[in-house]
């Protein structure tokens, strides 16, 4: 069985091979379960399928119904850290050979960056500095320069930083996941829901299959994709993994006249985009403020208590985000989503082999829309072939969860 080896691979072409360690080994199509129908287990489920598993998604609610669909879809390098950063840029490259190939229908754009106060300039710059290093150099810009390059924009007189890069771009989550299911099928794979994966059997410390709310399946591997809900994967085969809670507001509007390509991210405060059908998308980046009535949200996962509070957050989301772009106050609020971040407490990727646990790989990161196109070839490789990504190396699970 051969991998495709005209797919990005990035670091794999310096992996070293540990053949024959992976399912391939087994001499037979090796039966691989993946736990979550989101985007890194659509990903995931192309890749293991073309490369000639026997894959099948179980998603208990419907494909994307997860982080996903609430995502703003910034598909970016702009972290502070150099290796995570060229972690991303990798997958930037996946990402426009899965764009051309599956009709994402990704808008690559850039994206203009910038902060107010001493603190988010200081945090911003170690970004830009960062960038500088890349092949994507960013473009340092004045207030009014943020303007000239994207009119109907306005930063305001107390930026501090601000910096446009040129290479970064958004998708819809939602379609890019359809897109990837439907080209998994193409590939034989099977997607079943609503399944939801109850009990993950372990015989003498390897897997054995899963039990699901669609009966028992035997499996040679299980991928774990399952967002927020991987630690209660991880519990089911005795393993603790603490994941951190981060809630996230997302409005979408009606479609108004297209006015930029471009992602902005205002100070840590709010990120908004619009799509080529004239929808904008708006969010809060820090989360609830700390206040007493935002205790609940603050602690656990939980539904808007009633209607009325939903369209009141939507409509504050729209109007803080109208003092940086007033087109979108033109549009009505048609989707006010809550969504929680599958978020390790490094704010970095977990992927690899699960330490004592043979046959179960897991996947769960913050930045998924950007990592879906590298982590879902890397993983496929290392469970099929048994070959180490060195890129991934920092990112296992063992930092997080005992053998
Ligand atoms: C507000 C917000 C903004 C974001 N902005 C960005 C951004 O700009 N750029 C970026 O790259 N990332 C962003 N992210 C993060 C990104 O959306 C996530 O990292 C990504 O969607 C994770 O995908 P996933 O497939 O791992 O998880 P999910 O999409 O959550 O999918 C997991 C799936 O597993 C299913 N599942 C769980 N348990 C079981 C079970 N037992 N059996 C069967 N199915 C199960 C769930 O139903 C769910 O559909 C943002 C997230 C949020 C919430």
């Amino acid at each position: 069985m051969r991998l495709h080896r005209r797919t990005v691979l990035g670091g794999m072409a310096a992996a070293t091979a540990l053949a024959p360690m992976g399912v391939l080994a087994a001499g037979r199509r090796p039966r691989i379960g993946i736990v979550g129908g989101g985007i890194i287990g659509a990903s995931t489920a192309l890749q293991l399928a073309r490369a000639g598993a026997e894959v099948t998604v179980f998603e208990k609610e419907a494909p994307a119904a997860g982080a996903t669909s609430r995502s703003v879809a910034w598909i970016n390098p702009v972290v502070n850290d150099a290796h995570y950063m060229r972690l991303r840029l990798e997958s930037m490259k996946a990402w426009l050979e899965d764009d051309s190939q599956w009709r994402m229908n990704a808008i690559w754009g850039g994206s203009i960056s910038w902060a107010y106060g001493e603190k988010k300039r200081d945090e911003l710059a170690v970004k830009a500095k960062l960038l500088a290093a890349t092949d994507d150099p960013p473009r340092m810009l004045t207030s009014e320069e943020i303007s000239r390059v994207s009119p109907g924009v306005f930063a305001g007189d107390d930026v501090s930083f601000a910096f446009q890069t040129m290479r970064d771009g958004h998708v819809d989550p939602v379609v890019a996941t359809q897109r990837y299911l439907a080209a998994a099928k193409r590939f034989g794979a099977r997607v079943i829901y609503p399944c939801e994966v109850m009990a993950v059997e372990m015989k003498g410390g390897s897997l054995a299959g899963v039990q699901t709310s669609k009966g028992h399946f035997p499996l040679d591997q299980l991928v774990t994709a399952a967002g927020t809900d991987t630690p209660r994967l991880m519990a089911m085969i005795d393993k603790p993994l603490k994941l951190a809670h981060k809630p996230g507001l997302v409005v979408h509007t009606t479609p108004q006249p297209v006015v930029t390509r471009m992602v902005y991210e205002a100070s840590s405060i709010i990120e908004f985009k619009q799509y080529a059908d004239g929808r904008f998308l708006a969010s809060f980046t820090g989360g609830p403020p700390n206040l007493p009535q935002h205790a609940e949200i603050l602690d656990h996962q939980m539904p808007y208590p009633d209607e009325y509070l939903r369209q009141h957050h939507g409509q504050m989301l729209i109007d803080r985000t109208a003092r940086y772009i007033p087109a979108i106050a033109r549009g009505k609020a048609t989707k006010i989503l809550l969504g929680f971040r599958p978020y390790p407490l490094d704010n970095r990727p977990i992927c690899g082999p699960v330490p004592g646990a043979k046959g179960v790989y897991a996947i769960v990161t913050h930045s998924g829309i950007t990592l879906a196109p590298i982590l879902g070839r890397y993983a496929a490789r290392e469970i099929m072939s048994g070959e180490v990504a060195p890129l991934l190396q920092p990112y296992r699970p063992d930092r997080y969860i005992p053998a």
